[in-house]
């Protein structure tokens, strides 16, 4: 199994991510839920562009990537599930879900230190939230978060299916959860419940810095609930809502490659970041 699993990853991973992007990307023209704001082939080639750059230099610095990492942990013996004597199953259901956790966690520590947050505005920049933007970080932060998922791995010694799974599924609901689609509204009350629906990602795309700092979650919806970090709705309502960040309203700026690359490091840090927030000007909880 894990030997079918090393052998054929890139594949499996290509498959999901092309084949969950070709859905959305087409569910997004049959029945959009907001109309976009700027040019969809000016972000589409600018977000694509920042996704390959990301897969180029992910593969030239981390070779081995999480995979390698997790083969690594069983070889040695180090991390928790391979010192316990766990049940594979249980170890892969524990494993995916305490990854997910993880990455819940490391997206509040993006908003929480500013200079993390310089980093993570890229993503947050987008002028509009479509399937794109579930993959448009910038560079520095794929390189940094695959450092915690790399830690997290050796601590946690996770079946390498589970890095398999873990992997593909956040990128699967990563896109899912950033498609402009409309999802019947009683549909996605029952998604939600498990899993992060557009509807409740978008409203941490929202410009308002309260809704900015809600609905952490990429995959499992259950982590905002616990955290208290949820939020159900927007206040200004999914279409009329304004996505994006106050202080980058540039459509060149917000869209164009070599500008996302140079953003983290250009201007001041924004209230957005959790910490800078101003505690007098919202009185939510
Ligand atoms: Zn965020
Ligand atoms: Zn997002």
């Amino acid at each position: 199994m894990d030997n079918f699993i090393s052998t054929h990853e890139s594949t499996i991973r290509l498959g999901v991510f092309f084949g969950v992007f070709a859905v959305m990307a087409i569910w997004e023209i049959l029945a959009p839920r907001r109309v976009l704001t700027q040019s969809k082939s000016a972000r589409w080639l600018n977000n694509i562009g920042l996704v390959v750059l990301n897969t180029l230099v992910v593969r030239l610095v981390f070779p081995a990537a999480a995979v390698g990492v997790a083969a690594y942990a069983a070889q040695q013996h180090r991390g928790l599930f391979n010192q316990l004597d766990t049940p594979d199953w249980l170890a892969i259901v524990a494993s995916v879900i305490i990854l997910d956790g993880i990455i819940y966690l490391q997206h509040v520590m993006f908003h929480a230190v500013p200079a993390f947050w310089r980093l993570h505005r890229v993503h947050h920049a987008d002028l509009d939230f479509d399937v794109t933007t579930g993959s448009r970080f910038h560079t520095i932060e794929i390189l940094l978060s695959m450092l915690i998922k790399f830690a997290a791995i050796l601590l946690l010694g996770p079946p390498l299916v589970a890095v398999v799974i873990f992997e593909v599924l956040l990128n699967a609901t990563a896109m899912f959860n950033h498609s402009n689609v409309r999802l019947p509204l009683a549909l996605d009350r029952v998604i939600r419940l498990l899993i992060v629906t557009p509807d409740m990602h978008r409203v941490h795309h929202s410009h308002l810095a309260h809704e900015t700092n809600s609905n952490f979650g990429f995959n499992l919806s259950l982590w905002d609930r616990i955290f208290g970090t949820y939020r159900a709705q927007p206040e200004d309502g999914h279409t009329d809502m304004i996505i994006g960040i106050d202080t980058f309203r540039d459509s060149a700026q917000c869209t164009q490659l070599p500008r996302l690359l140079l953003m983290p490091f250009i201007g001041a840090i924004s209230e957005y970041a959790i910490n800078r927030r101003r505690r007098n000007k919202h009185n939510e909880s």
